[in-house]
């Protein structure tokens, strides 16, 4: 067993802000107070691994974390030099809105690989002390008289019968005065503890399945620092669905779609859609002569305002993505992860409430001014758009009442289909991969011999959901794990991708999506 101050689930922006916030801060305080001892896991193989995003960054998240001189060094080629909005109406037909929507404006902005950005923060954790350990998925809390007392790592070299190996490696237990979830959306250990506590929101959580590529295009051919957002085809105008593309160098655009999984159409192919996205003439101008070297997914909690829980327990604490601290509007969550990274961080140096904190912060003001837009959403793009001007023009006082929608969750959302429709066909090209084409840039690698971490709960709820759903799991998942052959469902766990659209979206709530072994999954290097 191995004893700790503070033991933080999760090397993303929201753990290593903590990290860094918990040395900086004690060494401010100085008193001879000694330094508390911090530990980050992660279950990725390198910091950054499993970290994915946009990502245009709203630097106001750095500050008073990192000095001028760390902001300046961060691993970033571009600024946002030219932004633009296009609604897109069809393959051959968009429309350019004349003006950035001031709400979602990010000029001047640095805009690069989030997975970099993350390596770059680990590196100053660790020059602070902060001991970091990647490849360890943290499985389970460890509690005491109703107080988490720390956590659980899982066990590595296991067979895929579940008996042990020879490079068999035990579960350690990590004891904490203060447990920190940093685990990004969707987060198992999050999950179970906002059930088993009770901290549920107003509302459940509801997400979007967001997919990238990176594309690398010729030298001279585009302008670095220049972002186009969009909306509009192929979402249909019920669901919340939009895009991006996103020029991170002179030689690489950054594109990405993503598909609300509140989506009744139970056919619906988020990746399908992505391709379509990708083939409008206004997307695939930004990248001629181009080819796609990189590919992950991940999804985004949406809800806002009123699905975050309580952010807090008896010795353990929830910050970023895990708590649904994310701005739904723009679409940005990394500054409000690192505000809630330092925020946790002052609670447990000073003693003051966390939530108390937190709610200090300007990230709250953000996530509280647009609390109705993804709601409005649910009634149509239409009414959604209303809705966001309006929150732009009231600084989010009107509509002061909570928009009903969105309180079934994901997978009750899905309606039954009596006909799935054929995917669109695309002639395959350097930037068109098809999906397997992709999953293997993605690096995703899972040991084969170990137990197979989806576990379908009830077999024959996948035959009521083939008649009534026609098994959704086989077009929702961007890594193609699950397959039907023969009449039955095959899966293949080695692509996945650590999306968690799988335990969202089954309409039968059927997946219990448990942790492969530590270090296997994605392996992203510039996303
Ligand atoms: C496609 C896409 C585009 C986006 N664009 C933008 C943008 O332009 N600007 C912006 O600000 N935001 C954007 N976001 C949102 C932003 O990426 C997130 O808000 C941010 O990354 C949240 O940080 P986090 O630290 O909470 O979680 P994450 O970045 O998800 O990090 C969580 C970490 O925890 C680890 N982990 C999880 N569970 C465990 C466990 N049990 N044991 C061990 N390790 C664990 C994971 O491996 C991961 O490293 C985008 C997101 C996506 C998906
Ligand atoms: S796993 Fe879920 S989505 Fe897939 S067939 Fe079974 S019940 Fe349907
Ligand atoms: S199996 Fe589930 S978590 Fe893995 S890539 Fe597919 S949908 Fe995502």
């Amino acid at each position: 067993m191995i004893e700790t101050d503070v033991l933080i689930v999760g090397a993303g922006p929201a753990g290593l802000a903590a990290a860094i916030a918990l040395k900086r801060g004690a060494r401010q305080m100085g008193g001879g107070a000694a330094a508390p001892r911090v530990i980050v896991l992660d279950k990725g193989r390198r910091v950054g691994s499993h970290v994915l995003s946009g990502a245009i960054i709203d630097p106001s998240g750095f500050n008073g974390l990192l000095t001028d001189e760390e902001i300046a060094k961060l691993p970033i080629e571009a600024h946002v030099v030219k932004e633009s909005f296009r609604t897109i109406l069809g393959r051959k037909c968009s429309v350019k809105v004349p003006w950035v929507p001031p709400l979602m404006s990010s000029k001047g902005y640095p805009v690069g690989s989030l997975t970099k950005v993350v390596q770059y923060l680990g590196g100053i954790a660790e020059r602070e002390g902060v001991e970091i350990y990647t490849g360890y998925a943290v499985t389970e809390l460890v509690e005491k008289d109703g107080v988490v007392i720390g956590a659980r790592t899982g066990e590595k070299g296991l067979d895929k019968t579940g008996a042990k190996k020879s490079n068999y490696l035990p579960s350690e237990e990590i004891r904490a005065k203060t447990t920190v979830l940093a685990e990004g959306g969707s987060g198992i250990l999050t999950e179970r503890l906002i059930v088993a506590k009770g901290l549920q929101g107003v509302r459940p959580q509801t997400y979007a399945l967001a997919i990238k590529e990176l594309i690398e295009v010729p030298a001279g051919t585009q302008t670095a620092g220049e972002v186009m957002h969009t909306f509009g085809w192929p979402s249909d105008l019920m669901t919340y669905g939009g895009g991006f593309v996103y020029h991170v160098s002179e030689t690489q655009v950054m594109v990405g779609y993503a598909y609300a999984l509140d989506y009744a159409r139970a056919d619906a192919d988020p990746f399908e859609l992505f391709r379509k996205f990708k083939s409008s003439g206004a997307v695939s101008a930004h990248f001629k002569g181009g080819k796609t070297v990189a590919y992950g997914a991940k999804v985004i909690p949406e809800g806002g305002f009123y699905s975050v829980p309580k952010v807090q327990a008896k010795g353990v604490l929830i910050v970023g993505d895990g708590a649904g601290l994310l701005d739904s509007l723009r679409i940005k969550g990394v500054h409000i992860a690192l505000q809630s990274g330092k925020a946790a961080a002052e609670s447990i140096l000073s003693g003051k409430d966390y939530a108390e904190l937190l709610q200090q912060t300007p990230a709250w003001s953000e996530i509280k001014r647009v609390r109705n837009v993804r709601a409005s959403f649910h009634y149509g793009v239409p009414f959604g758009i209303a809705a966001a001007g309006l929150a732009w023009l009231t600084k989010g006082a009107i509509p002061w009442f909570r928009v009903p929608g969105l309180d079934e969750g994901d997978a009750a959302a899905t309606k039954k289909v009596s006909r799935v429709r054929k995917p669109e066909k695309f002639e395959p090209g350097p930037t068109m991969p098809d999906r397997l084409t992709d999953v293997f840039m993605s690096g995703t690698m899972h040991e084969e011999n170990q137990p197979c971490h989806l576990k379908i709960m009830d077999s024959a709820k996948c035959e009521e959901c083939r008649a009534q759903f026609g098994a959704p799991c086989t077009r929702f998942c961007p890594a193609e794990v699950y397959r039907m052959e023969d009449g039955n469902l095959e899966i293949d766990f080695s692509n996945c991708l650590h999306c968690k659209t799988c335990r969202i979206k089954c309409p039968m709530s059927n997946i219990d999506w448990t942790f492969p072994q530590g270090g296997d999954g994605p392996r992203y290097t510039r996303m």
